[in-house]
């Protein structure tokens, strides 16, 4: 995956510090945005798969879920396939256990 820079818009070398063009420093993109896939406990209906998604893309869960059932009837059996690939595929959520 390429990155660039964010001061002048050249790409960067993948763990560059600093850019070879304008010499500003590279902010990794890590660090901004939580990309970690995981599925949560909590927040789920089916799989939690959506819930995953969202959190991923930064998308809204309640639009990700009408598009996953407006794919599941229009696009059988795709939808499936790949809802159950990304169940098994997603990690579950990791809760550090209650301290009594
Ligand atoms: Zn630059």
């Amino acid at each position: 995956m390429n990155q660039f820079c964010s001061t002048c818009g050249k790409p960067l070398l993948p763990d560059a510090r600093f850019c070879p063009a304008c010499g500003s420093p590279v902010v990794p993109m890590v660090a901004t945005a939580n990309r970690t896939l995981f599925r949560p406990l909590y927040d789920r209906r089916i799989g939690g798969v959506c819930a995953a998604l969202s959190r991923a893309w930064g998308w809204d869960v309640g639009l990700l879920r009408i598009l996953a059932v407006l794919s599941a009837i229009f696009l059988f059996p795709l939808a499936e396939i790949f809802y159950i690939a990304c169940w098994i595929g997603i990690p579950e959520e990791v809760v550090p256990p209650p301290i009594y």
